[in-house]
């Protein structure tokens, strides 16, 4: 949370102002947001996964599309698409970086594939540029899951600028908090005015209701001015946030080269991760994470790969490297609490084997 006194002033401006509702400090919120993030439409929403579910509605996702995903992800990248009714088509990862790999992508679109879902896993950047040429050839929309991934760069550019569509979540635990929220930046200008009638029930807001025709089927999406405001002050630190996570992760990429046991990640060229986690490749992953736990360091495998949820047994296929990667990731903590003595411990403890 951003200082008390920054916050506490803010929020009482906002509860006390008599419009609590969606309203101007949302409109700030997005102003602000794009000046940071560089990208234009941008969309607030009250949760990453309902940034999600607009993308693939504006894809044209439908019951009985085909959707091509990742199981290395956190499960709203998923559940949201088998919520549009929609067959998750699952593609293999790129070893080296737990990303999608491009070509096996492309090896299973087929006529009915309607969107490709690619994520950014742990801050990691995906191979923009190959993707970008996927979307083009196939004329496919691609719906970048951002979640991970505040302030990570291709080109210099944060991400949100590149793909048909990038969503933020803004729940408690991402980069940036409004405490549930999120945001969508959509390419083209004509589609945003239509994500802007699919967040708030399909009524045109600064028209009066009477003359309000509702002719597509919309949610109640719409981020309010309380959460609007937490973010604005959240974006007055949120530089020097992330920044400190991008430190620490530079800190392991440097001082975890060739350490015995631990295979670290590679990063596509033009890309710089944002490090939300820092994910590794370990040997005997249970002993290592007995041994960084008896030190008082939490490491993890974190998320469960998707595809073995009963929701998704439909979408069943043959993962090679997902299951090597899933056998063997751990993740160590990179983000702004973790100071310089702890992540030098951490580095001594891994260094030190298990
Ligand atoms: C957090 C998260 C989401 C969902 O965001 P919510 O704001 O919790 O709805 C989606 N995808 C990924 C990869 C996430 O980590």
């Amino acid at each position: 949370m951003p200082p008390k006194e920054l916050l506490m002033s803010k929020l009482e401006e906002v509860l006390y102002s008599g419009y609590i509702a969606q309203g101007v400090y949302v409109d700030e919120f997005e102003r602000e947001f794009s000046r940071f993030n560089g990208s234009k439409n941008n969309l607030s929403v009250n949760s990453g996964s309902s940034a999600l579910h607009i993308a693939l509605i504006l894809a044209g996702v439908k019951p009985g599309d085909e959707v091509i995903s990742t199981a290395i992800t956190a499960e709203p990248t998923n559940t949201v698409i088998s919520q549009t009714g929609a067959k998750i088509v699952w593609a293999d990862i790129d070893l080296n970086t737990g990303n999608l790999c491009p070509d096996s992508v492309e090896s299973k679109i087929t006529e009915r594939t309607k969107a490709i879902m690619v994520v950014d896993y742990a801050g990691v950047p995906v191979n923009v540029a190959r993707f970008l040429e996927i979307e083009f050839k196939y004329n496919i929309p691609i719906i970048q899951d951002s979640a991970h991934a505040l302030g990570a760069k291709y080109m210099g550019k944060n991400l949100g600028n590149h793909f048909s569509y990038t969503t933020f979540s803004f729940q408690a635990i991402k980069h940036m908090t409004t405490i549930d929220g999120g945001m969508i930046c959509v390419r083209d200008d004509e589609e945003y005015e239509r994500a802007k009638l699919l967040r708030w029930f399909g009524i045109k807001k600064g028209i009066s209701r009477l003359e309000n025709d509702i002719n597509i089927q919309g949610y109640k999406y719409h981020m309010n001015n309380v959460n609007a405001a937490i973010g604005l002050c959240q974006l007055e630190s949120l530089n020097h946030i992330i920044d400190s996570y991008v430190n620490n992760g530079q800190f392991y990429d440097r001082e975890l080269q060739n350490t015995g046991g631990v295979q670290q990640l590679s990063y596509y060229e033009n890309t710089v991760p944002s490090y939300w986690l820092y994910t590794l490749r370990v040997e005997n992953r249970e002993e290592f994470i007995k041994m960084m736990g008896s030190n008082g360091i939490m490491a993890s495998e974190l998320h469960k790969r998707n595809d073995l949820h009963t929701l998704f047994a439909d979408s069943k296929t043959n993962l090679p490297n997902v299951d090597i990667f899933s056998r063997d990731w751990v993740h160590i903590p990179c983000g702004y609490w973790v100071k310089e003595e702890d992540r030098e411990k951490i580095v001594d403890l891994i260094k030190k084997g298990w």
